[in-house]
């Protein structure tokens, strides 16, 4: 038994730290160098009060962490979630620095999160909770300094009140402040479905690559939010058949295929996947274990772990979320031949739309969804090739392949600005 089964819960900014120093030893980056992008270059951590329905007042916790500014402004979602962890919110920031070097778009990484089940709340609550973390935390806000978007449980109203209540401080309407918000206030064509369209582009990609039909192929999808429905919706536009769906109250299988618009339309009924008529349900961990050509994990982090990376039967793993496999298991799965798509470069569709909504927005432009989703193709085709080019070069995995280039490309422009004083 290693020590990964014995201590869980598996700490997030650990793995983020370890996968780091992998690439930092490999690239023989400089002890100094590796001191500064090692940790974040600035946390916040705020308790404000919110004003509940009941006439109460509850006091939330928030985090937003900075974690480097080298290639530009911070860039990064906020979360809603009960076990938001100010160390979890530190490993998603360190790995948008490091997405959004792969694919060669100028920001830096930062990520927000607030300890809260949203769902627990009215949408009055939801607002004013919104609106004051936004307000508690905009001392580093700006659309020229940080721009936060939507992450897991958070959507387009949330980021459309983010706005407007930057904009009320400001006394005009500051779009660039924050990304995937409506179309209708300057969001993007194509934002909300750019994290799984891109993970789509590199599946297809990864299946050019190892001669897989995607026709004939299986996929299952853990997590059935944003980056998975849409995900499950666009592998079945390509000819696969989805054969398992999951989400947090568990998965449903059917070999024969599963229509993910039917899914969808099911879960929005019922709150769950599970009972959607003629399939089986099944555990999140069967889900994972099911025989199938694609895994698309699209939940949350530390899902394969050296536990059951030995029963992952898929050929390819396409990483939708954020840190789902542990170093261990990236390695076990590496030796067993499955071919991993990383989180930084596989969901980083949803930052390159995200920079494609800035960009429109501080010009005062609007693109058309054809334009924005060609864009995204190249960007995504050419992170892909020299992912690949440099995994094969070195002999390693995908994902240290994406390190490399991505901490290669932050440590450049970090030492070519100096250090200041
Ligand atoms: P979301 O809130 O829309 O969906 C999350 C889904 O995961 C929900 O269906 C939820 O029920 C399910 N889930 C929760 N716990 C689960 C569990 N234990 N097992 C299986 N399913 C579970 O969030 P999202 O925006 O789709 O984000 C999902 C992942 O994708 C996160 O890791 C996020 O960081 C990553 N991501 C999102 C974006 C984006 O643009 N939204 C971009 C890049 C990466």
């Amino acid at each position: 038994m290693t020590t990964e089964q014995v201590a869980a819960p598996i700490n997030a900014w650990q793995v983020a730290q370890r996968q780091f120093d992998l690439a930092a030893e490999m690239l023989n980056l400089d002890p100094g160098l590796r001191r500064v992008l090692r940790e974040p270059r600035r946390e916040l951590t705020v308790h404000f009060p919110v004003h509940m329905d009941d006439g109460n007042v509850q006091v939330f916790t928030g985090f937003r962490v900075q974690h480097n500014l080298g290639r530009g402004p911070a860039k990064g979602g906020i979360r809603y979630h009960q076990d938001v962890t100010l160390d979890e919110v530190k490993a998603l920031a360190m790995w948008m620095t490091w997405k959004c070097a792969v694919v060669g778009i100028p920001y830096g990484g930062g990520k927000g999160g607030v300890i809260v089940d949203p769902k627990k709340l009215s949408k009055k609550e939801l607002e004013g909770l919104s609106r004051r973390f936004f307000t508690e935390i905009s001392v580093l806000i700006g659309p020229e300094r940080d721009i936060p978007a939507p992450d897991v449980n958070t959507t387009p109203q949330i980021m459309a009140w983010f706005m407007d209540t930057y904009s009320m401080h400001q006394g005009y309407t500051v779009p660039g402040v924050v990304t995937g918000k409506p179309i209708s206030l300057g969001g993007s064509e194509g934002r909300n479905e750019a994290t799984a369209r891109g993970c789509v582009f590199t599946v297809v990609k990864a299946a050019a690559h190892l001669g897989i039909d995607l026709k004939s192929a299986t996929v299952a999808v853990q997590g059935y939010g944003n980056a998975g429905s849409i995900a499950a919706q666009l592998m079945a536009a390509e000819g696969s058949t989805v054969v398992a769906v999951s989400d947090s109250t568990g998965g449903i299988r059917n070999m024969a295929g599963l229509d993910p618009d039917k899914v969808l339309a099911w879960k929005k009924e019922h709150g769950t996947v599970q009972g959607f008529p003629g399939a089986e349900d099944i555990s999140n961990a069967e889900l994972l274990e099911t025989p199938c050509d694609v895994l698309i994990p699209a939940a949350y982090e530390n899902q394969i772990t050296a536990r059951n990376a030995m029963d992952i039967k898929a050929r390819i793993v396409a990483e939708a979320a954020n840190g789902p496999t542990t170093p261990e298991a990236d390695e076990i799965l590496y030796q067993r031949g499955v071919f991993m798509i990383p989180d930084i470069l596989c969901n980083a569709g949803g930052v390159t739309v995200s920079y494609f909504e800035w960009v429109q927005d501080l010009n005062r432009d609007h693109w058309t969804e054809k334009e924005v989703n060609a864009k995204l193709k190249v960007i995504m085709d050419q992170a892909f090739a020299e992912v690949l080019a440099q995994s094969q070069k070195h002999g390693v995995n995908m994902r240290t392949g994406a390190y490399l280039n991505a901490v290669q490309r932050v440590a450049d422009a970090t030492a070519m600005r100096g250090l200041y004083p």
